[in-house]
């Protein structure tokens, strides 16, 4: 393929049950990071943009808050059929626009999915609770009110899973909704918002717009939106729970990750590696909960590393959409060399490059951002890489003589997104899910997301705020609570 081509297709945004033409003078051009060829171009929209989503989801916020639980989430269950529906375009258009193989994207879809299905419950699940007589004749009711409106802003990861791990719950439990999914990959939610105005909800319910630092800024900083989730990198997550809480804000900021795994001598090594493989370099090791350092143990120091070797430098890398392929590209050429660039460092700290990566050529897709499975060696602990994030298929060796050794090594860690262990030891595997300092556990599992009736639990650096994404978290965090205490004087009940 040749070098990047400039196609002239825009992306609107979707405000207020309609799709605008944004009239930005900021816009960004779309490639597909396998194949270099155009997609079209997104706008940073400006501040007049993202106000007039938000007055419109302001504007309909009271008619929709009026609406009963039961008839918000009819909409969900059309949503949810139109998902499946639509699964292997939505799939294609994933792997066109972020690189991911067409299995991982479905795969994606899916955990989107899930959302819709676990919010259309809310009826059940936004009860609030009760009791009579706290006094004599005196009666406590907690009840759970919508917040008006609340906003998304998205990382380029996932573009359809993430941004479900808010809306169907948002407006399931009766607020209205702005999403700004990341401009890195605005296709995904452009079609399924063209999906979400075929499921009747009212004009206002949900709103997209598309943009970058500009379009943030004004959620952050508009009066009307109540609360903000946000997805993304340590910094901007950071700087967004401090910016949101400064005017007022409910936030809930899930930020990067370096995921350990530790390898015990004892593990099955034949699962342990397929496990380990498929988390490190599925998605091209764009996950949050990629399995980025393995600890390996005693004799797994050498097993261990010799099997990871051999699977890493097997997989077939190449377009998401090619037969038989199992690892893609990143997502940018900036991405890739800032990748490199770390892959070096690691070196230059005195790691062994095991299994190379860099420079890349995967043939008919020369343009594409790939960098091949990486494996380093013997990363330093107390090095720089040992802690850093890199998000691109890169898995750090560290050698440690024992549990707790290793156990010491994640403690260091400033992040606390997952961290993993793999044994065939019911203690050790206690002692792990008690001790390790993060959100998502796994034993012998290599990607421990959490179904969406469960929450999303980032720790540390991976995590500001309060109440997580899905499940039980997802109602706390769109619903205020009101508590009523009630008494009526006896004398009126006998009037009739
Ligand atoms: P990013 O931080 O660059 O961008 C995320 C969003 O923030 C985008 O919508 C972007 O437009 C916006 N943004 C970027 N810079 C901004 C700024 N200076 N001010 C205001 N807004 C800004 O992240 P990314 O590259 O899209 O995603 C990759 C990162 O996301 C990785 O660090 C990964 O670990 C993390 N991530 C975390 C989770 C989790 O659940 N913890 C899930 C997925 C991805």
């Amino acid at each position: 393929m040749s070098a990047t081509a400039v196609s002239d297709v825009r992306i609107p945004h979707f405000i207020g049950g309609e799709w605008v033409n944004s009239k930005s003078t900021e816009w960004q051009d779309l490639v597909n990071p396998a194949t270099h060829a155009a997609l079209g171009k997104v706008p940073l929209a400006d501040v007049a943009e993202v106000n007039a989503a938000i007055e419109a989801a302001a504007a309909a916020f009271p008619e929709w808050r009026r609406t009963p639980p039961e008839d918000r989430i009819q909409p969900l269950f059309k949503l949810k059929m139109l998902l499946e529906e639509h699964l292997d375009e939505l799939g294609r258009l994933i792997t066109i626009e972020n690189g991911k193989t067409l299995s991982e994207a479905k795969a994606e879809l899916r955990r989107a999915i899930e959302n819709v299905e676990v919010a259309c419950g809310i009826p059940m699940m936004m009860q609030g609770y009760n009791l009579e007589d706290v006094a004599r004749g005196i009666d406590e009711t907690m009840i759970r009110q919508p917040m008006g409106v609340v906003a998304a802003i998205t990382a380029f990861n996932f573009p359809a899973m993430i941004p479900f791990w808010f809306l169907p719950y948002a407006i399931a439990t009766g607020n209205t909704f702005v999403l700004k999914p990341s401009e890195r990959v605005p296709l995904t939610m452009k079609r399924t918002f063209e999906l979400l105005q075929q499921i009747g909800l009212p004009k206002g319910v949900v709103n997209l717009v598309n943009g970058g630092k500009t379009a943030v800024d004004t959620i952050l900083d508009h009066p009307k939106v109540r609360a903000v989730s946000f997805v993304g990198s340590t910094p901007v997550a950071k700087y967004i729970y401090a910016r949101a809480a400064a005017s007022g804000k409910r936030a809930q900021c899930q930020g990067g990750a370096k995921n350990p795994v530790i390898v015990l001598p004892d593990a099955d090594m034949t699962m342990a590696t397929n496990i380990i493989s498929d988390s490190a370099f599925g998605c091209a090791g764009q996950r949050c909960l990629a399995v980025s350092v393995a600890v390996a143990i005693g004799d797994a120091q050498k097993t261990f590393r010799d099997a990871i070797a051999e699977s890493a430098a097997k997989l077939r890398v190449g377009y998401g959409l090619d037969e038989g392929v199992q690892m893609g590209p990143v997502i940018t050429p900036q991405s890739k060399s800032r990748i490199e660039t770390l892959i070096g460092e690691g070196e230059k700290s005195g790691a062994k490059v095991l299994v190379d990566g860099r420079n890349a050529s995967v043939s008919n897709y020369e343009s594409g951002n790939f960098v091949k499975p990486t494996i380093l060696d013997a990363v330093p602990t107390d090095s720089e890489l040992a802690h850093t994030e890199i998000f691109g298929p890169v898995l750090s060796l560290v050698h440690a003589e024992d549990l707790d050794e290793a156990m010491a090594f994640l403690q260091k860690n400033p992040f606390g997104n997952q961290a993993s262990l793999f044994t065939s030891n019911g203690s050790a595997a206690r002692r792990f899910r008690y001790e390790a300092p993060a959100g998502n556990i796994g034993i012998n599992i290599g990607v421990a997301a959490p179904m969406a009736y469960f929450p999303f639990s980032g720790w540390k650096d991976s995590f500001f705020g309060d109440m997580h994404g899905q499940g039980r978290d997802a109602i706390e965090f769109y619903t205020d609570k009101k508590v009523v205490v009630e008494r009526w004087a006896k004398e009126h009940s006998r009037k009739f």
